[in-house]
Protein backbone atom coordinates (compact mmCIF):
# COMPACT_ATOMS: atom_id res chain seq x y z
CA UNK A 1 0.00 0.00 0.00
CA UNK A 2 1.38 3.40 -0.54
CA UNK A 3 1.97 5.79 1.34
CA UNK A 4 0.04 9.04 1.39
CA UNK A 5 0.13 12.22 3.21
CA UNK A 6 -2.93 11.83 5.68
CA UNK A 7 -4.52 14.96 4.52
CA UNK A 8 -6.03 15.45 0.82
CA UNK A 9 -7.33 18.36 -0.64
CA UNK A 10 -10.51 17.48 -0.85
CA UNK A 11 -10.69 19.81 -3.91
CA UNK A 12 -11.55 22.89 -5.01
CA UNK A 13 -15.37 22.90 -4.59
CA UNK A 14 -16.85 23.22 -1.32
CA UNK A 15 -19.35 20.00 -1.19
CA UNK A 16 -18.34 17.80 -3.85
CA UNK A 17 -15.94 15.64 -3.00
CA UNK A 18 -17.18 13.93 -0.13
CA UNK A 19 -18.35 10.42 -1.94
CA UNK A 20 -15.20 10.24 -4.42
CA UNK A 21 -12.37 11.29 -1.62
CA UNK A 22 -12.34 7.87 0.29
CA UNK A 23 -11.69 6.19 -3.26
CA UNK A 24 -7.94 4.56 -3.47
CA UNK A 25 -6.66 6.28 -0.07
CA UNK A 26 -7.69 3.52 2.29
CA UNK A 27 -6.21 3.77 5.41
CA UNK A 28 -2.74 4.72 3.93
CA UNK A 29 -1.22 7.32 6.02
CA UNK A 30 -3.11 6.78 9.64
CA UNK A 31 -2.21 5.33 12.81
CA UNK A 32 -4.37 2.34 12.97
CA UNK A 33 -5.41 1.96 16.50
CA UNK A 34 -7.05 -0.80 18.60
CA UNK A 35 -5.91 -4.34 18.73
CA UNK A 36 -7.23 -5.63 15.71
CA UNK A 37 -5.67 -4.82 12.18
CA UNK A 38 -8.19 -3.70 10.43
CA UNK A 39 -7.89 -6.36 7.54
CA UNK A 40 -8.93 -8.86 10.21
CA UNK A 41 -12.31 -6.57 11.01
CA UNK A 42 -15.57 -7.74 10.82
CA UNK A 43 -18.80 -5.78 11.72
CA UNK A 44 -18.90 -6.38 15.35
CA UNK A 45 -15.11 -5.23 15.45
CA UNK A 46 -14.93 -1.58 16.75
CA UNK A 47 -11.85 0.13 16.20
CA UNK A 48 -10.57 3.86 17.01
CA UNK A 49 -9.23 5.88 14.46
CA UNK A 50 -5.91 7.92 15.02
CA UNK A 51 -4.99 10.54 12.58
CA UNK A 52 -0.69 11.87 12.71
CA UNK A 53 -0.25 14.42 14.64
CA UNK A 54 -0.06 17.91 13.15
CA UNK A 55 0.48 20.89 15.19
CA UNK A 56 1.09 24.35 13.42
CA UNK A 57 1.42 28.05 15.13
CA UNK A 58 -1.02 30.49 13.85
CA UNK A 59 -2.45 34.04 14.59
CA UNK A 60 -6.34 34.46 14.40
CA UNK A 61 -7.74 37.72 13.47
CA UNK A 62 -11.25 38.62 11.61
CA UNK A 63 -12.10 37.63 8.54
CA UNK A 64 -12.90 40.48 5.82
CA UNK A 65 -16.53 41.41 5.15
CA UNK A 66 -16.98 40.05 2.64
CA UNK A 67 -15.83 36.36 3.37
CA UNK A 68 -19.20 35.86 4.99
CA UNK A 69 -17.87 34.59 8.00
CA UNK A 70 -18.89 37.54 10.92
CA UNK A 71 -21.52 35.77 11.86
CA UNK A 72 -20.43 32.09 11.45
CA UNK A 73 -19.60 30.33 14.69
CA UNK A 74 -18.46 27.25 13.16
CA UNK A 75 -16.02 28.39 10.20
CA UNK A 76 -12.91 29.69 9.33
CA UNK A 77 -10.29 30.72 7.28
CA UNK A 78 -6.88 29.61 6.17
CA UNK A 79 -3.80 30.39 4.46
CA UNK A 80 -2.70 28.32 1.03
CA UNK A 81 -0.41 27.16 3.12
CA UNK A 82 -2.36 25.95 6.01
CA UNK A 83 -4.67 24.68 3.28
CA UNK A 84 -1.72 21.66 1.99
CA UNK A 85 -2.65 20.55 5.37
CA UNK A 86 -6.09 21.29 6.24
CA UNK A 87 -7.98 21.65 2.60
CA UNK A 88 -11.42 23.24 2.33
CA UNK A 89 -14.16 21.78 3.92
CA UNK A 90 -11.99 19.89 6.54
CA UNK A 91 -12.16 19.93 10.03
CA UNK A 92 -9.97 21.43 12.36
CA UNK A 93 -8.63 21.65 15.90
CA UNK A 94 -8.12 25.38 16.88
CA UNK A 95 -6.49 25.69 20.65
CA UNK A 96 -5.71 28.90 22.12
CA UNK A 97 -4.83 27.32 25.34
CA UNK A 98 -5.18 24.34 27.34
CA UNK A 99 -8.32 25.23 27.94
CA UNK A 100 -9.91 26.61 25.25
CA UNK A 101 -10.23 24.88 21.95
CA UNK A 102 -13.00 23.71 19.64
CA UNK A 103 -13.62 22.04 15.86
CA UNK A 104 -13.96 24.87 13.05
CA UNK A 105 -14.39 23.92 9.34
CA UNK A 106 -12.23 25.38 7.17
CA UNK A 107 -15.03 27.30 4.64
CA UNK A 108 -12.40 29.47 2.76
CA UNK A 109 -8.96 29.66 1.43
CA UNK A 110 -7.04 33.54 1.58
CA UNK A 111 -3.94 32.64 -0.77
CA UNK A 112 -2.97 36.09 -0.02
CA UNK A 113 -2.61 35.37 3.82
CA UNK A 114 0.52 35.69 5.43
CA UNK A 115 1.13 31.88 5.94
CA UNK A 116 0.02 31.74 9.40
CA UNK A 117 -3.12 33.37 9.61
CA UNK A 118 -5.93 31.82 10.10
CA UNK A 119 -9.19 33.98 10.15
CA UNK A 120 -12.58 33.78 12.03
CA UNK A 121 -15.38 36.12 13.48
CA UNK A 122 -16.34 37.22 16.65
CA UNK A 123 -18.97 34.31 17.05
CA UNK A 124 -16.55 31.81 16.46
CA UNK A 125 -13.93 33.37 18.74
CA UNK A 126 -15.85 33.00 21.70
CA UNK A 127 -16.22 29.33 20.92
CA UNK A 128 -12.45 29.22 22.38
CA UNK A 129 -13.19 32.01 25.04
CA UNK A 130 -12.22 35.00 23.92
CA UNK A 131 -14.50 38.44 21.59
CA UNK A 132 -10.34 39.24 20.49
CA UNK A 133 -7.85 37.78 18.01
CA UNK A 134 -4.87 35.44 19.56
CA UNK A 135 -2.30 32.92 18.65
CA UNK A 136 -3.25 29.52 18.98
CA UNK A 137 -1.92 26.27 17.81
CA UNK A 138 -3.84 23.89 14.46
CA UNK A 139 -4.03 20.31 15.11
CA UNK A 140 -6.66 17.56 13.36
CA UNK A 141 -9.99 17.42 14.99
CA UNK A 142 -9.60 14.01 16.48
CA UNK A 143 -7.71 12.77 19.47
CA UNK A 144 -4.23 11.17 18.37
CA UNK A 145 -4.27 9.00 21.60
CA UNK A 146 -6.23 5.66 21.63
CA UNK A 147 -8.69 5.57 24.39
CA UNK A 148 -10.74 3.63 25.88
CA UNK A 149 -14.55 5.56 26.26
CA UNK A 150 -13.79 6.23 29.65
CA UNK A 151 -10.13 7.34 29.07
CA UNK A 152 -11.84 9.64 26.54
CA UNK A 153 -14.23 10.89 28.79
CA UNK A 154 -11.70 11.78 31.71
CA UNK A 155 -9.51 13.86 29.00
CA UNK A 156 -12.21 15.60 28.02
CA UNK A 157 -11.32 14.36 23.73
CA UNK A 158 -12.91 13.53 21.10
CA UNK A 159 -12.77 10.04 18.88
CA UNK A 160 -13.52 8.48 16.42
CA UNK A 161 -14.62 4.65 16.03
CA UNK A 162 -15.44 2.18 12.97
CA UNK A 163 -16.60 -1.03 12.60
CA UNK A 164 -16.64 -2.58 8.83
CA UNK A 165 -15.45 -5.24 6.73
CA UNK A 166 -14.73 -4.01 3.26
CA UNK A 167 -17.40 -5.77 1.56
CA UNK A 168 -20.03 -4.10 3.55
CA UNK A 169 -22.66 -1.61 1.69
CA UNK A 170 -26.20 -2.71 2.91
CA UNK A 171 -26.15 0.09 6.29
CA UNK A 172 -24.35 2.18 7.50
CA UNK A 173 -25.09 3.02 11.40
CA UNK A 174 -23.88 6.88 11.80
CA UNK A 175 -23.88 8.66 15.27
CA UNK A 176 -21.28 12.00 14.35
CA UNK A 177 -22.34 13.63 17.61
CA UNK A 178 -21.94 10.82 20.20
CA UNK A 179 -20.19 11.43 23.54
CA UNK A 180 -22.22 14.60 25.37
CA UNK A 181 -22.35 16.42 22.07
CA UNK A 182 -25.96 14.99 21.92
CA UNK A 183 -26.32 11.98 24.38
CA UNK A 184 -27.03 8.59 23.93
CA UNK A 185 -26.89 8.75 19.92
CA UNK A 186 -23.45 6.75 20.10
CA UNK A 187 -25.00 3.94 22.42
CA UNK A 188 -27.41 3.62 19.92
CA UNK A 189 -25.75 3.44 17.42
CA UNK A 190 -23.82 0.60 19.01
CA UNK A 191 -27.40 -1.22 20.14
CA UNK A 192 -28.28 -1.59 16.18
CA UNK A 193 -25.10 -2.93 14.96
CA UNK A 194 -25.11 -5.65 18.04
CA UNK A 195 -28.38 -6.56 17.52
CA UNK A 196 -27.73 -7.16 13.37
CA UNK A 197 -25.01 -9.87 14.32
CA UNK A 198 -23.30 -11.12 11.11
CA UNK A 199 -25.35 -8.74 8.42
CA UNK A 200 -24.13 -6.11 5.95
CA UNK A 201 -23.78 -3.50 8.80
CA UNK A 202 -20.68 -0.76 9.20
CA UNK A 203 -20.75 1.68 12.41
CA UNK A 204 -19.28 4.88 12.29
CA UNK A 205 -19.33 6.90 15.48
CA UNK A 206 -17.83 9.88 16.98
CA UNK A 207 -18.09 11.14 20.23
CA UNK A 208 -17.42 13.94 22.08
CA UNK A 209 -16.89 14.60 25.67
CA UNK A 210 -15.78 17.89 27.95
CA UNK A 211 -14.94 18.27 31.63
CA UNK A 212 -16.64 21.27 32.12
CA UNK A 213 -19.27 21.14 29.84
CA UNK A 214 -20.48 22.72 26.99
CA UNK A 215 -19.62 19.44 24.41
CA UNK A 216 -21.63 21.05 21.72
CA UNK A 217 -19.92 23.94 21.36
CA UNK A 218 -16.46 22.43 21.42
CA UNK A 219 -17.37 19.52 19.10
CA UNK A 220 -20.37 19.53 17.35
CA UNK A 221 -19.85 19.42 13.36
CA UNK A 222 -23.35 20.08 11.19
CA UNK A 223 -24.24 16.91 9.50
CA UNK A 224 -23.59 18.55 6.26
CA UNK A 225 -19.99 19.88 7.09
CA UNK A 226 -18.62 16.52 8.48
CA UNK A 227 -15.25 15.92 5.89
CA UNK A 228 -13.79 12.36 5.56
CA UNK A 229 -10.50 14.19 4.92
CA UNK A 230 -10.66 15.27 8.74
CA UNK A 231 -12.23 11.52 9.88
CA UNK A 232 -10.26 8.19 8.76
CA UNK A 233 -12.99 6.12 9.62
CA UNK A 234 -15.13 7.60 7.63
CA UNK A 235 -13.08 7.90 5.10
CA UNK A 236 -12.11 4.07 4.17
CA UNK A 237 -16.16 3.62 4.10
CA UNK A 238 -16.96 7.40 2.04
CA UNK A 239 -16.77 5.60 -1.37
CA UNK A 240 -18.70 2.31 -0.49
CA UNK A 241 -22.00 3.44 -1.42
CA UNK A 242 -23.83 1.83 0.92
CA UNK A 243 -27.90 1.16 -0.11
CA UNK A 244 -28.76 2.91 2.96
CA UNK A 245 -27.93 4.97 6.06
CA UNK A 246 -29.18 5.69 9.53
CA UNK A 247 -27.91 8.48 11.46
CA UNK A 248 -29.12 9.47 15.50
CA UNK A 249 -28.66 12.56 16.52
CA UNK A 250 -30.06 14.58 19.41
CA UNK A 251 -32.36 17.85 19.37
CA UNK A 252 -34.19 19.77 22.14
CA UNK A 253 -37.37 19.82 21.13
CA UNK A 254 -39.37 16.64 22.27
CA UNK A 255 -40.14 13.86 20.78
CA UNK A 256 -38.84 12.19 17.48
CA UNK A 257 -38.57 13.59 13.99
CA UNK A 258 -37.63 11.48 11.42
CA UNK A 259 -35.80 12.58 8.09
CA UNK A 260 -33.33 12.05 5.14
CA UNK A 261 -33.50 11.58 1.93
CA UNK A 262 -35.02 7.66 2.35
CA UNK A 263 -38.10 6.98 0.58
CA UNK A 264 -41.44 7.81 2.33
CA UNK A 265 -42.36 4.91 2.64
CA UNK A 266 -39.26 3.26 4.28
CA UNK A 267 -39.73 6.37 7.03
CA UNK A 268 -43.05 5.60 7.86
CA UNK A 269 -41.72 1.89 8.41
CA UNK A 270 -39.34 3.17 10.81
CA UNK A 271 -42.07 6.22 12.33
CA UNK A 272 -44.37 3.44 13.01
CA UNK A 273 -41.64 1.11 15.05
CA UNK A 274 -40.64 3.93 16.82
CA UNK A 275 -43.95 5.33 17.85
CA UNK A 276 -44.66 1.67 19.15
CA UNK A 277 -41.44 1.78 21.07
CA UNK A 278 -41.99 5.21 23.15
CA UNK A 279 -45.90 5.45 23.67
CA UNK A 280 -47.18 8.72 23.40
CA UNK A 281 -44.66 10.62 22.48
CA UNK A 282 -44.45 12.22 19.33
CA UNK A 283 -43.20 10.58 16.44
CA UNK A 284 -43.37 12.53 13.14
CA UNK A 285 -41.61 12.31 9.50
CA UNK A 286 -39.86 15.71 9.00
CA UNK A 287 -41.89 18.58 6.97
CA UNK A 288 -40.38 19.18 3.63
CA UNK A 289 -38.71 22.69 4.96
CA UNK A 290 -37.78 21.38 8.49
CA UNK A 291 -34.42 22.91 8.60
CA UNK A 292 -33.36 19.82 10.54
CA UNK A 293 -34.75 17.62 8.10
CA UNK A 294 -32.06 15.48 7.27
CA UNK A 295 -32.86 16.04 3.61
CA UNK A 296 -29.89 18.17 2.12
CA UNK A 297 -27.74 16.49 0.25
CA UNK A 298 -24.25 17.19 1.70
CA UNK A 299 -25.98 15.38 4.55
CA UNK A 300 -23.60 13.27 5.43
CA UNK A 301 -26.33 10.31 6.36
CA UNK A 302 -27.50 10.92 2.37
CA UNK A 303 -24.27 11.12 0.55
CA UNK A 304 -22.70 7.95 1.89
CA UNK A 305 -25.95 6.17 0.34
CA UNK A 306 -25.47 5.07 -2.70
CA UNK A 307 -27.09 7.70 -5.09
CA UNK A 308 -27.57 9.59 -2.65
CA UNK A 309 -31.38 8.41 -1.71
CA UNK A 310 -31.15 6.19 1.26
CA UNK A 311 -30.54 7.89 3.93
CA UNK A 312 -32.74 8.48 7.59
CA UNK A 313 -31.99 11.49 9.65
CA UNK A 314 -33.45 10.73 13.30
CA UNK A 315 -33.69 13.57 15.60
CA UNK A 316 -34.27 12.40 19.09
CA UNK A 317 -35.65 14.80 21.92
CA UNK A 318 -33.39 14.84 25.68
CA UNK A 319 -36.69 12.50 27.01
CA UNK A 320 -36.41 10.24 24.57
CA UNK A 321 -32.40 9.79 24.47
CA UNK A 322 -32.73 9.23 28.36
CA UNK A 323 -35.38 6.51 29.04
CA UNK A 324 -35.90 5.13 25.50
CA UNK A 325 -32.50 5.11 23.65
CA UNK A 326 -32.46 2.08 23.66
CA UNK A 327 -36.47 0.82 22.61
CA UNK A 328 -35.41 3.61 19.43
CA UNK A 329 -32.31 1.89 18.80
CA UNK A 330 -33.74 -2.01 18.51
CA UNK A 331 -37.01 -0.48 16.37
CA UNK A 332 -34.71 0.81 13.96
CA UNK A 333 -32.78 -2.64 14.05
CA UNK A 334 -36.22 -4.39 13.94
CA UNK A 335 -36.98 -2.32 10.52
CA UNK A 336 -33.68 -3.10 9.15
CA UNK A 337 -33.45 -6.28 9.99
CA UNK A 338 -36.33 -6.85 6.78
CA UNK A 339 -33.59 -5.26 5.03
CA UNK A 340 -29.82 -6.32 4.71
ZN1 LIG B 1 -26.49 15.62 15.65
Amino acid sequence: MKHETFIRLPGTTHHISRREFGAGLGIAGFALAAGIPHNQAQAASEIQMVPIPVSISVSVTSPYEYQGLNDDPWSCSVSGAIANVFGLGSQVRVRRNIDNFAIYTVADVRYQDPVNRVRMGSAARQRVGTPNVFSATLHTALATKLMSDTQAKNAGEFVERIADAPHHHGLAVLAPHGGVIEVKTDLQARWVMDALPNADVSCWICSGWTSEGGAHARWHVASTEIHPASFPGLATIADRGFAYAVAFHGMNAAGVRIGGSAPDELKEMLRQAIQSAVGGYSVELAADDDPNGGTSPDNIVNWITAGGGGGVHIEQGPLIRSKYWFAVAQAVADVFRGLV
